[in-house]
């Protein structure tokens, strides 16, 4: 087909597949809303029942406010021509090449749904635990509702020192009556009530410049009550590289610091718990006795600059071993590969340019395949961030659409997706389905003086929808 004639055909009918609902996904049909762009149909491909990725997996219990998020993207799922199926795994109930029969463009909004491995002796000890797992367990993710934590470790350490990290020690020494009164899964904060952690170590590998907590966040450590900070004043004595590093910081940078700096003031008041910041060291090895864990070994790092001015830790002889009884690592998200989406696993994303899909050997683009958020750019940024990630995304959609798309506009099969999911059995949710689980969860949560009570169980949610499907039908 000529170009002039696909062009002419453009605007009738443009279907455009959205996997994964997280804020990415959520900022795609966005920015597709707003483009105006006429004949646009998306529909959103989701792996859990219910959407929103990790502002409703993710977001600490403590932070209900920024959970509000989600009004806005409910906003455009009834403005658009928009279609939600959730509890449907793309690369396993439905492939890439089964998108491709019935949309015209993908764009992969997936996250990063694994995490980085420390990769050092022990980590497979028990006790040593990813923060991931733990952050899915608090808030009810049903991949994660079956973890379990050792409570009774009194000393305990997080590897990282950024917002996940930051998440962990909160809901570690925060008395769980705070907790009452949030979203957080009914089964955790009574596990959580046995939780006998005193000394939280938050370990950074480089300095206190370095540190990834951003100041809103460092300021909640201020709030919490009963809980001293032990920042070593040496540890805030910055070396040259450093000093060099703060005459060119921005502010988010200097704030990080002043406040750091104003939480190491505070006399210590001899509160029954504590969170120690230390800084400049690496975990070597985790140690063991009785196959679980029963202590850490950390290397000093000095701090070096390397040739474009980035900061380095690079290791010294000098060690110690802090005697703790269980780890949580959270030195960064990654993603996982789809099968036959390209793959970069090394950054463990999906190589593009600007959103659209490479391949990773080649370079070239693959036709009608796009991504965004954390899997296009790493798992980092706030909800906010993959805004404008999006947007570049969709700009890109809408300037190479029809020229780039793997199927003519007349190619698309005829058969609806819906029709393809039942002849393949997918018991798939819907918009309005989400809807009246997010309506029971809050009725339910009502009652227990909660936001919500979160479905955490898959085969329940299912239940739940069918049960109201079969009383809207006998009902009309
Ligand atoms: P995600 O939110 O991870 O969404 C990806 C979605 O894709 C998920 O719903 C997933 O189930 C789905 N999916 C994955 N694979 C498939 C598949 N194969 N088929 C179908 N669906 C699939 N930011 C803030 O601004 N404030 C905070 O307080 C805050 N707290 C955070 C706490 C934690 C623990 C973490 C990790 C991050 C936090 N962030 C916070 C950052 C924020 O959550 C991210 O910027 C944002 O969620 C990234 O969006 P995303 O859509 O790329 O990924
Ligand atoms: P992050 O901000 O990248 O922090 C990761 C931490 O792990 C850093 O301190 C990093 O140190 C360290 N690290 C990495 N590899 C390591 C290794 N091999 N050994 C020891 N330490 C290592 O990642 P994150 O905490 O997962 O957060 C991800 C994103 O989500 C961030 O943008 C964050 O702001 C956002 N988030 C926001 C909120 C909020 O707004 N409240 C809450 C949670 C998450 P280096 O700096 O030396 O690499």
């Amino acid at each position: 087909m000529n170009m002039q004639k696909r062009q002419n055909q453009a605007p009738l009918e443009f279907k455009i597949a959205i996997v994964g609902s997280g804020p990415a996904g959520f900022y795609a049909l966005d920015a597709l809303v707003k483009s105006g762009r006429r004949g646009i149909m998306i529909d959103m491909f989701e792996q859990l029942p219910t959407p929103y990725g990790l502002v409703r997996s993710g977001v600490a219990p403590d932070h209900q406010d920024i959970k509000s998020v989600t009004k806005i993207y409910e906003r455009n799922a009834s403005k658009a021509k928009f279609r939600f199926f959730g509890n449907v795994q793309v690369g396993q109930d439905l492939q890439k090449g089964d998108l491709f029969k019935h949309y015209h463009v993908i764009i992969y909004s997936v996250g990063t749904q694994t995490d980085r491995r420390m990769e050092i002796p022990g980590e497979s000890l028990k006790g040593c635990y990813a923060a991931k797992d733990f952050v899915g367990w608090y808030n009810a993710h049903p991949h994660f509702r079956d973890a379990s934590f050792n409570f009774s470790a009194s000393k305990v350490a997080i590897i990282g020192m950024g917002n996940v990290a930051a998440d962990v020690a909160r809901m570690l020494v925060t008395e769980t009556k705070r907790f009452a009164k949030t979203d957080i899964a009914d089964y955790a904060l009574s596990d959580l009530q046995r939780n006998k952690a005193k000394d939280v170590y938050l370990i950074a590998r480089r300095g206190v410049l370095q540190s990834a907590i951003t100041p809103t966040v460092i300021r909640e450590f201020l709030k919490i009550e009963g809980v001293d900070m032990v920042i070593n004043p040496e540890d805030l004595e910055l070396d040259n590289a450093s000093q060099r590093a703060l005459d060119h910081a921005d502010k988010e940078m200097i704030q990080g610091f002043e406040m750091l700096q104003f939480l190491s003031q505070r006399p210590i008041q001899g509160h029954p718990k504590r969170i120690h910041f230390l800084f400049k060291r690496s975990p070597t090895e985790v140690l063991g006795l009785d196959h679980k864990v029963c202590g850490l070994r950390l290397v000093h790092n000095q701090l070096v600059e390397e040739s474009g001015g980035a900061i380095k830790a690079v290791p010294t002889e000098h060690y110690e071993e802090l005697k703790v009884q269980s780890i949580y690592r959270a030195i960064g998200y990654l993603g996982i590969p789809i099968p036959h989406v390209s793959f970069d696993p090394k950054r463990g994303i999906i190589p593009n340019r600007q959103g659209r899909v490479i391949d990773l050997k080649t370079g070239a683009v693959c036709p009608g395949e796009y991504v965004t958020g954390w899997v296009k750019r790493g798992p980092s940024g706030v909800i906010g961030s993959n805004k404008a990630d999006a947007a570049e995304t969709i700009s890109h959609i809408l300037e190479d659409y029809p020229e780039t798309s793997q199927l003519e506009p007349s190619e698309i099969d005829n058969k609806d997706i819906v029709a393809w999911l039942k002849e393949n059995k997918i018991p798939y949710t819907t918009f309005g389905d989400w809807k009246f689980i997010d309506d029971t969860e809050r009725a339910i949560g009502a009652t227990k003086g909660k936001p919500r009570d979160k479905f955490s169980i898959v085969e329940q949610m299912l239940e739940l929808i069918n049960t109201h499907r079969n009383f809207s039908e006998t009902n009309g």
